[in-house]
């Protein structure tokens, strides 16, 4: 018998992009709401974002349609919900919509985590708290790209939060009963950094983040972004950014603090990116936490 999706036809964001990354079937959807980030609206855009518009509003795979492809296609581990801007805003997709999505998701594809993404204003204990509350049995994730504990550098990069800021979102966060993603930034073309200084900055990132972690009870996964050229920020990514330094950087995070990393291999659709030779190797890792398969990137 034709399944008959629960999904009421509306008029939810788009999908831009969807993207099924293999064995684990973690999948991301690209959102393409009507409102470009806001932040990049006011303030113009982060120095290193090439995401905070991702096309002509109203252009890509109805939501709906890319849910059922999903279905038919079998288990999915995790759910990426990717927002230019900040899932969470109401003023750039709806509560109803928020609510819609999460749901929906939840309901036809039952998946272990769905992960949205926001900046730390717009997390909120009563919108998030409903939010994990509903979805039963998943996990709820709140991926907030704080890029690095160097405020300093972070404000010079115009995000425009600080850690406190931050701090408190990951509070909320905890008592939501949802659960964060941090996402690091490295290989940032502007930095001029040496291997060695990026290491440690990232090194001292996770140290930051295991201490925030434990003071508010919680469990903390890293999302390591590296750098890849966008239509924002062509420029290469910095030298030091090669599969050796991504993996030994992360084996390190992993050896002295124990945390869950993954890390993003993926370009957004903009074309190469450095990591692409090590990609299936990398995903195995993600997947897994095994950091054998990181060893065999340095061999
Ligand atoms: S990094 Fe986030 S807040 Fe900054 S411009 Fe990009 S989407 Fe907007």
């Amino acid at each position: 018998m034709k399944h008959r999706s629960r999904i009421a036809i509306g008029n939810l964001p788009r999908i831009a992009n969807l993207v099924v990354v293999q064995p684990q079937r973690n999948v991301s959807l690209v959102l393409n709401p009507s409102k470009s980030c806001r932040w990049a609206s006011k303030r113009g855009p982060c120095k290193f974002c090439g995401f905070w518009n991702v096309g002509p509003a109203g252009q890509g795979m109805l939501f709906e349609d890319a849910i059922e492809q999903l279905r038919a296609g079998g288990t999915t581990g995790q759910v990426n919900l990717l927002t230019p801007g900040s899932f969470l805003d109401a003023a750039q997709i709806s509560e109803r919509n928020q609510e819609r999505m999460v749901v929906d998701t939840w309901l036809e594809l039952k998946p272990r985590t769905i992960r949205i993404e926001s900046r730390p204003e717009h997390v909120s204990l009563e919108r998030l708290g409903w939010l994990a509350g509903i979805i039963e049995g998943t996990r709820l994730e709140v991926a907030i790209g704080l890029e690095t504990s160097d405020q300093e550098k972070r404000l010079g990069m115009g995000k425009g939060f600080t850690n406190a800021d931050f701090e408190n979102a990951v509070r909320l966060i905890k008592e939501a009963g949802a659960y964060p993603v941090t996402y690091l930034l490295t290989g940032f073309p502007e930095e001029n950094a040496t291997g060695e200084a990026a290491h440690r900055e990232l090194v001292a990132s996770a140290g930051y983040l295991e201490g925030l972690a434990g003071r508010v009870g919680t469990a903390m996964k890293i999302a390591l972004e590296c750098f890849f050229p966008n239509p924002n920020n062509p420029s290469e990514p910095a030298a030091y950014l090669t599969p050796a330094f991504v993996a030994d950087a992360a084996m390190t995070i992993v050896e002295r603090f124990g945390m869950r990393i993954e890390i993003a291999t993926w370009d957004e659709g903009y074309g190469n990116h450095r990591l692409d030779a090590v990609k299936s190797v990398i995903d195995e890792f993600n997947e897994t936490q095994d950091l054998s398969h990181l060893r065999r990137i340095l061999l």
